[in-house]
């Protein structure tokens, strides 16, 4: 007879464990509880955010406009939250997340301050085993990574940054006063998205601020304003079409199709556009003025030298200018940057920029940046240097299966998704936004909440046959990766190293990490993969069909 009293405990397994409580993990949990499954979610942070809760550098806000780059899933939710500013600040998004949270109740899911430190498949449970750095483990039949895209910050690949003896802070760890920096001698390493937004305000504070920049990008005006309440109410008004409009575009808001290629005007023309489009700033500016920008590389040039131009009308010294002028890369092909008096702010007697293309950045001292041409003595180095976008926060998550082994080993030649969202050899995983989709080159929220919807029908579909066991077949898998690489290969993406390539990380194999065909037919591909019975993914080992072939041409 067996004692009771000493029989092992057998761990509960939830329906869904998730990675994460950011806009991701907050939908997912949201979209799971309304299903009445169990859900336990884990979020190394204190609370709620996110990428918004780390991210609190100086100047931080989104450049995708508030108004589209927050959740649709709710009617009431976007009735009664009103943004102040067309490109919200992080506070105020931060705020909006929170909010979101209370309002459906949502941190009860959550486990905070707990990191997953591996993740492993228990073939013989059919469920996922989550290891916590508490030393505690969870068990659940779905494992949903929302750990994001650009969460885990870059390592500083240049040696001698532990012989410094200043402050070092990092923009994607923010965790100093601005004032910290007052009367400092600071240099700012990295001139990408979030270099640009704090270069500015660093500049206002500082005694002098070095900006060293490797590679000069194209920096529209933002144009930030705050939001009138006849605009707030006119959106408020409209939201149900607004969002629909965002879901079947190309970036997640709502589309301006350029009516003309480049040299369809003439020179005249297609610069009064530029002004205009330049006016008009954001991803719909000069960048999306005419329909070959971003697959014709003479048409991007007359959109470059544009930009170039007006660099060299803002700043002042040209020496600076021909420093900050962008040439080593067609404009938006690297994910092009929005700023408030970038360029304004190299006019300042207490700021200058370095090239590291011509002094090569070699190590630092205890008090000074050393370039092979000389060495500057700065109080503090802020680094602005970027993320291991989309495969560093999975990575760390440790997630393996006894056939497959690690995640890491299993993409060691580069990533393979199926959607984007699932990848063979780990059942019962799912990734939100995660590479291969469309969340590298969207409004991230729509491509978030698409994700959601998708999986937990996916998940629904399973569960209502009793299937325990859900996994896309390597066939798919390379159908998959055949239409993302083919449909990058006819842009000027891939003829650029950025983050989006994953260039940016020494040693990492270069895989475009997004698919860039658009939301809104990547949204129609699934929803008629759905529709299909989801050919291309096994249920309990058995496949509708094994393969989904050039999906993206039976649907263009
Ligand atoms: P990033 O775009 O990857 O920029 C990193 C910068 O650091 C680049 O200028 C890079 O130069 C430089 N760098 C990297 N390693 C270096 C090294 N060892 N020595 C010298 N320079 C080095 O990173 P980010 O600015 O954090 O932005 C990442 C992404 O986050 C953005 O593209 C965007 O998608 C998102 N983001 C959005 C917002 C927003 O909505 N406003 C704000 C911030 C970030 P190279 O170009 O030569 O590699």
């Amino acid at each position: 007879m067996t004692d009771k009293t000493s029989a092992p405990a057998v761990t509960p397994v939830v329906d869904v464990l998730c990675v994460g409580a950011g806009f991701s993990g907050l939908y997912a949990a949201h979209q799971v509880a309304e299903k009445g499954w169990t859900f336990a979610g884990f979020e190394a942070a204190p609370d709620v955010g996110g990428t918004w809760f780390w991210n609190t550098y100086p100047g931080a806000r989104c450049d995708v406009e508030s108004i589209y780059y927050s959740y649709s899933f709710s009617e009431e939710l976007q009735q009664e939250w009103t943004w102040s500013e067309r490109f919200a600040p992080q506070a105020e998004i931060l705020s909006y997340i929170r909010h979101v949270a209370d309002r459906f109740d949502l941190r009860r899911h959550f486990s905070f301050n707990t990191r997953v430190v591996a993740a492993t498949w228990l073939p013989g449970e059919r469920c996922w085993e989550v290891a916590l750095d508490s030393g505690e483990t969870r068990r659940g039949r779905f494992l949903l990574a929302g750990s994001g895209g650009l969460s885990t910050p870059k390592d500083f690949d240049v040696p001698g940054l532990e012989n410094f003896t200043g402050t070092t802070v990092s923009t994607s760890r923010w965790n100093i006063p601005l004032s910290e920096l007052a009367g400092k001698r600071v240099a700012v390493i990295g001139t990408g998205s979030s270099a640009v937004q704090c270069i500015p305000l660093i500049a206002e504070v500082a005694e002098h601020l070095t900006v060293f920049q490797r590679t000069p990008n194209y920096v529209f005006p933002a144009r930030n304003a705050p939001l009138s309440t006849d605009v707030v109410d006119e959106i408020k008004s409209n939201y149900a079409a607004i969002r629909e409009e965002c879901r079947h575009s190309l970036g997640g808001i709502p589309d301006r199709i350029p009516d003309a290629a480049a040299f369809d005007v003439s020179d005249e023309e297609r610069r009064e556009r530029y002004e205009k489009a330049y006016e008009r700033s954001g991803f719909t500016g000069v960048g999306g003025e005419f329909s070959d920008l971003l697959t014709d590389a003479r048409a991007n040039e007359t959109a470059a030298e544009f930009m170039r131009e007006k660099i060299r009308q803002i700043v002042r010294d040209p020496a600076t200018a021909a420093v900050l002028e962008p040439r080593f890369h067609p404009l938006g092909a690297k994910r092009s940057c929005f700023g408030t008096d970038y360029y304004e702010t190299f006019n300042r007697p207490n700021v200058s920029v370095v090239s590291l293309r011509d002094e090569r950045l070699d190590t630092m001292t205890a008090d000074s940046i050393v370039t092979e041409a000389r060495s500057y003595e700065v109080d503090a180095i802020v680094l602005a240097i970027g993320f291991d976008a989309f495969t560093g926060p999975l990575y760390a998550l440790n997630v393996s299966t006894p056939e497959s082994g690690r995640l890491q080993d299993a993409w060691s030649e580069g990533v393979r998704t199926y959607l984007g969202i699932m990848t063979a050899g780990f059942p019962n995983f799912f990734m939100i936004g995660g590479p291969q989709s469309p969340a590298l080159a969207s409004n991230v929220v729509v491509t978030i909440e698409q994700a959601v919807d998708w999986i937990t029908e996916l998940i629904g579909h399973g569960r209502a046959g009793g299937v325990e066991v859900i996994e896309p077949t390597a066939e798919a898998q390379d159908d998959w990766v055949t239409i993302t690489e083919d449909t990058v290969n006819q842009t000027l993406y891939a003829t650029t190293d950025s983050w989006y390539r994953g260039s940016n990380v020494t040693g990492k194999p270069t895989t475009f990490l997004g698919y860039v065909g658009g939301v809104g037919k990547y949204r129609r591909m699934c929803t008629h993969l759905a529709k299909q019975g989801y050919p291309g993914v096994e249920f309990d080992g058995t496949a509708v069909a094994r393969r989904i072939g050039r999906i993206d041409e039976e649907i263009a």
